[in-house]
């Protein structure tokens, strides 16, 4: 027998009473996205509060459900057997083809529930899962029927257009489905903790777009490429991703010629988070993403965030603030940025890094130093926004 439709469970959506076709249109949206690339042919609809899934013809099991998995919105996929009605007996046989194929240790309990859509259909549900029950029972002397806890639930959904037949439930993704929760600006540098934090804010609902700031010659055009890999890595859950690529060293070498050195680094992560609002003001996002967490490194003090949260009107969403770094690399690991994130090309930071940074900057102190650049900054910011490269990442 073979899968050709999936029934998708959707969680928290459930429940946003009468915005829920909002939330389920997006949903229909991001699963025909996430399958626009996968072989074959799928109808994607939404039919009595549940989202299906029609494979019409060949396509790729595996690759169908690895791609359902990353969809955010999902609680649980299950591959359904779709069957023409053919008569009460001949779905008996069936049933039992279905629990022989898809249970081949058939050491288990398992309880038959049915839904029956179509009323004009010659029994009622508990007709149908008692007399269904009874066949699988007869067939297979191994098998119990556990009406509490089974560990297999055959489920019966006899339809309009066919009978379905399912139990297999592959955990989804959950969250919410991107573009229900309006647009925010990521800060994308190469490492590992900023792909893992638009990972998290995009599974909230929220569809991403992605600044990176690069430093050619002090960084490398594998660095530039290894953060377009990622955003493609992070498209894979998030969708498409407008990344822009700004071109930061005439902005670093003048801080770097103007400021105390202890503090380049605070004063270049304000810039970021300027040109960054630019940019997110421009595009209409709501905020701005980072992967900071407290006290990582000395930029990313209590006192250091504040500092640079004192330049954004916008909110500065952190995902990954209270986590430690070997969770953060868990994370990274499990959703596919880890090995990339870890591939030896230098991001602009590190150039530029002072041997004793301030890890307690005060704001007006900085404030002051910044007032050293007053003579070309605003020119050179124009500059780095006018000249930004827009490469856009999962269309
Ligand atoms: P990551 O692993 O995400 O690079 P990090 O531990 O190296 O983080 P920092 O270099 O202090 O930390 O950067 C803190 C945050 O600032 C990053 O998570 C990212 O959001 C942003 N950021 C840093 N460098 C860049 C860059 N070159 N371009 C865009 N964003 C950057
Ligand atoms: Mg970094």
């Amino acid at each position: 027998m073979r899968f050709s439709t999936f029934l998708l469970k959707y969680g928290e959506i459930g429940i946003k009473g009468k915005n829920r076709y909002l939330f389920e249109d997006a949903l229909v949206r991001r699963v025909r996205h996430a399958l626009s690339g996968a072989d074959g042919s799928f109808r994607v609809y939404k039919s009595q509060a549940r989202v299906y899934v029609d494979c019409e013809g060949e396509y790729d099991y595996e690759e169908v459900t690895e791609r359902l998995k990353r969809v955010f919105g999902l609680v649980g996929i299950c591959p359904v057997v779709r069957l023409m009605d053919r008569g009460f007996e001949e779905l008996k046989k069936d049933a039992v083809t279905y629990m022989d194929e898809t249970y081949p240790d058939k050491k288990l309990t398992f309880k038959v529930e049915t839904r029956r859509a179509k009323k004009t259909y010659p029994m009622n549900s508990m007709e149908i899962s008692r007399d269904l029950g009874e066949a699988i029972l007869h067939a297979f002397p191994d098998i119990r029927v556990d009406v509490h806890h089974p560990d297999v639930m055959l489920n019966v959904e006899v339809r309009t257009d066919g009978i379905y037949l399912y139990s297999r439930v592959i955990p989804g993704a959950g969250g919410m489905p991107v573009g229900t929760s309006g647009t925010a600006m990521l800060l994308l540098s190469g490492g590992i903790d900023s792909p893992v934090a638009g990972y998290m804010i995009a599974k909230r609902g929220v569809e991403i777009e992605a600044v990176y700031f690069h430093a050619p010659p002090y960084t490398s055009e594998r660095a530039k490429q290894k953060v377009v890999d990622l955003a493609q890595i992070v498209s894979r859950y998030a969708g498409k991703i407008k990344l822009h690529v700004v071109n930061f060293t005439d902005i670093q070498l003048y801080i770097y010629d103007q400021c105390p050195h202890d503090e380049l680094t605070i004063i270049m992560r304000r810039y970021m988070m300027r040109i960054a609002e630019h940019f997110a003001r421009k595009d209409g996002c709501l905020g701005l993403i980072t992967g900071e967490s407290i006290a990582q490194v000395a930029s990313q003090t209590m006192q250091s965030l504040a500092a640079t949260d004192d330049v954004c009107q916008m909110p500065v969403y952190r995902p990954l603030i209270g986590f430690d770094k070997r969770d953060i690399v868990s994370l990274a690991e499990e959703i596919g940025t880890f090995e990339t994130s870890i591939q030896p090309f230098e991001d602009c930071c590190t150039i530029f890094v002072a041997k004793h940074p301030v890890t307690k900057p005060k704001v007006d102190v900085i404030r002051h130093s910044e007032e050293k650049l007053a003579e070309r900054i605003d020119e050179l910011v124009k500059t780095a926004v006018e000249t930004a490269e827009v490469i856009r990442i999962g269309e």
